[in-house]
């Protein structure tokens, strides 16, 4: 059964990691899809033509979540093609990890700038220009909830939008949107893996029940869940998605 055969979903940061196996999952449940991304076109077009390919509809819309100006016309782009906006996927998002005497300014800024601002800039459009009746789902990390040292800037990033989501769940819920924060464990992507040794990868592949990191197809059967308007009465919550880590 196709559950989302009537949603039009945003993905942002759709291009390639979770993103991307978020946009292949909610295209398989019958979802029109808007792949999101930044700089990268070419990872962009090729997960539009592999949905294409397996009879789904998507289309990429580029904006960098930072900027308001290129998050609102993104929206109104979407919107003038398949007419509404259901589900938004609050998904793009970087890391960067150093000790905070290692931080700098510009660290700082970045991660502020696309994980925080990003989420604000797509939740104040989709505030007004989401369909009444969707939902929102945003991502946080399991990494708030694991003190490690090297991830304070990016935790604090998460924070921030583990609160974002709580209050704004209160704002919109009388239009009948839910809001949510999904938090993943390690996940098999380059945010994850890129310059990590295998041993750090296997220690803290330990730290969940199942011995091993989650893959992206995991996040994204619970985002399609949340999609869905059987999770409706789900709203403000923080679901972890870390096979037991924390
Ligand atoms: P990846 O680095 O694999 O992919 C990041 C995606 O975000 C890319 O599609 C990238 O697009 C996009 N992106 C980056 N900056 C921007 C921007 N300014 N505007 C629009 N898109 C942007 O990351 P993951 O798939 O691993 O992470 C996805 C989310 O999950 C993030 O929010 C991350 O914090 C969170 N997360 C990941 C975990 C993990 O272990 N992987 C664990 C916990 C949370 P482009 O290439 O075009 O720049």
């Amino acid at each position: 059964m196709n559950t989302l055969a009537s949603k039009v979903v945003l993905v942002t940061g759709a291009s390639r990691g979770i993103g991307a196996a978020v946009a292949h999952k909610l295209a398989a449940e019958g979802a029109k899809v808007i792949i999101n991304y930044a700089g990268g076109k070419e990872a962009a077009d090729q997960t539009v033509n592999s949905i294409k390919q397996q009879g789904g509809d998507a289309i990429a819309l580029q904006a960098d979540v930072s900027k308001a100006d290129e998050v609102a016309a993104m929206f109104d782009a979407a919107i003038a093609h398949y007419s509404k906006i259901d589900v938004l996927v609050n998904n793009a998002g970087i890391m960067i990890t150093k000790l905070i005497k290692d931080t700098t300014d510009e660290d700082f800024t970045r991660q502020f700038e696309i994980n925080v601002r990003g989420t604000f800039n797509t939740m104040r459009e989709a505030a007004t220009k989401l369909a009444n009746g969707g939902s929102i789902i945003n991502f946080s990390s399991t990494t708030t909830r694991v003190m490690m040292p090297t991830y304070a800037t990016y935790v604090a990033t998460k924070g921030a939008v583990e609160q974002l989501t709580r209050v704004f769940a209160k704002e919109v819920g009388a239009r009948g949107i839910n809001v949510n924060t999904v938090s993943p464990g390690p996940t098999n992507t380059e945010l994850f893996t890129k310059g990590k040794p295998q041993e750090i990868i296997d220690r803290l592949a330990s730290l969940s029940a199942f011995n091993r990191i989650g893959e992206p197809e995991d996040i994204a059967k619970i985002v399609t869940f949340l999609a869905n308007d059987d999770a409706k009465w789900i709203s403000a919550q923080n679901i972890g998605a870390n096979g037991a880590m924390a």
